[in-house]
């Protein structure tokens, strides 16, 4: 795989998977938008780690929520490097709390973040894309999705919430040569389930038959696949990476 001239924008990519799919096309590489809603120092050390390689990253600071946030930042990538390949949606936020105590601040912040961003995301950098005929939009759905989960019913109901929309947009845009696919990781080694105490943990480990939990770089080189040719017959799929979690 290489990504040569290629240009690939993640959203959330200043920490965990994000962190990691910006490393991998960086390796492999891509000019990379390393896109961050808080924290510039950290999307600034992943922009550092991946030029100190010789190769072309850039941090820009968008909400996802934002639809004139996320325009600028297509600007900004549009300016910088010419082209938009390759789309990552993986900005991510959850809220957990049962059905009873969810507050409506919990559900339109996670569908806010986690489906909305995806529609802001996709729909901005369509048009460039359909100009050219071709791109690769990758979504970062969750198991959560596909499962449901107590505690999770406003995260299950926007990861779910992204399939939908991906098989629709991927048969609106396989006309114009766009492909797009999802990738729901399980379990994986981040600070998102740092929180998650020991004895929840090892329930879940419990149901992995690989029998561990996943790394960032796992998701990555899923995505990497799923954004390059040797996928070019694949689009509207949901590939879960998971240790076998939901055989
Ligand atoms: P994380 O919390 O470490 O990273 C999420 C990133 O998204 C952070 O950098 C955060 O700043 C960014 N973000 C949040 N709101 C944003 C906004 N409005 N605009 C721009 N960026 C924003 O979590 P992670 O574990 O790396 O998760 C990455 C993605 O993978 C998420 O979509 C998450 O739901 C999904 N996922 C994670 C797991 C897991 O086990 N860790 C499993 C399944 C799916």
């Amino acid at each position: 795989m290489n990504f040569k001239n290629k240009t690939v924008i993640v959203t959330g990519a200043s920490r965990g998977i994000g962190r990691a799919i910006a490393l991998r096309f960086g390796s492999l590489g891509a000019n990379v938008v390393v896109n961050y809603s808080r924290n510039k120092e950290y999307a600034d050390d992943v922009v550092q780690t991946i030029d100190s390689t010789g190769k072309r990253a850039v941090s820009i600071l968008a909400d996802v929520t934002s639809s004139s946030e996320v325009a600028q930042m297509i600007d900004l990538t549009l300016d910088e490097f010419g082209s938009i390949d390759i789309l990552v949606n993986n900005a991510g936020i959850t809220k957990d709390t049962l059905l009873l105590r969810m507050k409506e601040s919990d559900w339109d912040s996670v569908i806010d973040t986690n489906l909305k961003g995806v529609f802001n995301c996709t729909k901005a950098v369509t048009r460039s894309m359909m100009r050219a005929r071709k791109g690769s939009i990758i979504n970062i759905s969750s198991v959560i999705g596909l499962m449901g989960n107590a505690g999770q019913s406003n995260y299950a109901a926007a990861k779910a919430g992204i399939i939908g929309f991906s098989k629709s947009i991927a048969r609106e845009l396989a006309p114009r040569g766009i492909r797009v696919n999802v990738v729901a990781p399980g379990f994986i080694q981040t600070d998102m389930t740092k929180v998650l105490n020991e004895s929840i943990k090892g329930e879940i480990l419990d149901q992995i038959p690989l029998n561990r939990f996943g790394m960032p770089d796992d998701v990555a080189r899923m995505v990497a696949f799923l954004a390059s040719d040797m996928s070019s017959y694949i689009t509207g799929q949901v590939i879960n990476v998971d240790g076998g979690m939901m055989i």
